[in-house]
């Protein structure tokens, strides 16, 4: 008889501030201590077989990593593609600041054009093998967009409420895969609020940051294919221009997965979480030596994806960060639009604004010198720039 691939070793939900467990066959939103909660697997286990051998000849995109992946069934898994996203070097901006080794993960290249995709994938894969019926979010945009796609997929409605200012083209995308979307007048936070109460009235499944747990799953894939398309190491430094935190905080469970498995030794990236000056809560909870963030007044910033004032994650970000010993870098509107343009005229990749701001708070490590020249340097572009209109 031949023995059949394990296919994951997913075991439990855990609290990511207690630690208490919770069952993984049933809905789970966020803990009883209203923090989110997080996926955990025998790496012990996995270890025997799940070493980076195994995933010779496997199709590049998240699923190769099931094993680390929550679905139990792969024939639950509902994908459009998402993942495997090139590396690409940056030629010219690495001579332009002297980087030997500068590197543009394109997430733009994605199923609806944004990194949301990973994160959705794997959520909504869940959802609807956990029995969810309908599905909800609260997004700036590609959130929504890459919900609506899902959904979708699975045959299932969605509902979507995002600021009235969000981008024209996401919300357009969004009712084109047939989703309901509401505009609320306020931020990612009021429309949280709108997406709560209706879930609990209509009994919607909330897919809004990091109010469930399989999300930062999908995300983590981006940390695991940083390993591979590096040959097997894992780069310097990482900028990423963070909102709800989901892709940082992934990445960061991804890589101590990664030692539990054995992959990679202790060393870590030195995890840079990019903001605009006009919404850095985590800059200032970096500089205050505060645990938590307070939200942010008045937020205001042209790139959607930076405009969260508090987020539910703040505290494993702010973790993230200072266990890397990376740092927050908060960069102006006018500084991340010209560098996003200025990278999809030197690059080739349609940067979005949110990817500038990565470049833009780049600039200002390299004059400080906090990056070495031969550092290996990775900026996340998280979205196509084509979806700003
Ligand atoms: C959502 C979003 C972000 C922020 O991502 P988090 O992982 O939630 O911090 C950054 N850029 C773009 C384009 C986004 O859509």
């Amino acid at each position: 008889m031949v023995e059949r691939a394990e296919e994951t070793f997913f075991t439990h939900l855990e609290c990511s501030r207690t630690g208490e467990s919770y069952e993984k066959s049933e809905i789970q939103h966020v803990s009883r201590a209203g923090a989110p909660l997080l996926a955990r697997y025998d790496t012990a286990r996995a270890r025997a077989s799940f070493q980076p051998d195994a995933l010779t000849g496997r199709p590049f995109n998240i699923w190769r990593y099931r094993e680390l992946l929550p679905l139990a069934n792969a024939r639950d898994i509902l994908s459009l593609g998402e993942g495997g996203t090139p590396l690409l070097q940056a030629h010219r901006q690495g001579a332009r600041l002297g980087l030997s080794r500068l590197y543009i993960k394109d997430e733009g290249l994605n199923p609806t054009a944004s990194f949301k995709v990973r994160g959705m994938a794997v959520a909504v894969s869940m959802a609807v093998a956990l029995g969810a019926k309908e599905l909800a979010v609260a997004s700036a945009g590609n959130a929504g967009g890459a919900l609506a796609a899902y959904a979708a997929r699975a045959g299932l409605p969605a509902h979507i409420v995002v600021p009235r200012d969000a981008p024209r083209g996401m919300v357009a995308e969004a009712e084109a895969f047939g989703a309901e979307v509401t505009t609320v007048d306020g931020l990612i936070g009021d429309a949280g609020r709108l997406v709560a109460e209706r879930s609990e009235r209509h009994g919607w499944y909330d897919l809004s940051t990091l109010k469930e747990p399989y999300r930062l799953e999908g995300k983590k894939t981006m940390g695991y294919e940083l390993f591979e398309q590096l040959e097997r190491t894992l780069p310097d430094v990482i900028l990423y221009p963070t909102g709800g935190g989901t892709g940082l905080v992934g990445m960061w469970k991804a890589f101590d997965e990664m030692e539990a498995l054995g992959w990679i030794g202790s060393g870590r990236p030195r995890l840079v979480s990019v903001q605009s000056t006009g919404c850095a809560p985590l800059k200032r909870a970096m500089e205050s030596g505060a645990l938590e963030c307070t939200p942010w007044e008045n937020a205001a910033t042209i790139a959607p994806g930076l405009r969260v004032p508090k987020a539910l994650g703040d505290f494993l970000i702010l973790r993230a960060l200072r266990e890397t010993k990376g740092r927050a870098v908060a960069v102006t509107d006018d500084e991340l639009m010209k560098a996003s343009r200025a990278l999809t005229a030197t690059e080739g990749i349609f940067a979005c604004p949110e990817g500038g701001a990565c470049l833009a708070a780049l600039e200002s490590l390299v004059d400080e010198s906090w990056v070495g020249k031969d550092e290996t340097v990775i900026l996340f572009n998280t979205a196509s720039g084509a979806k700003y209109f």
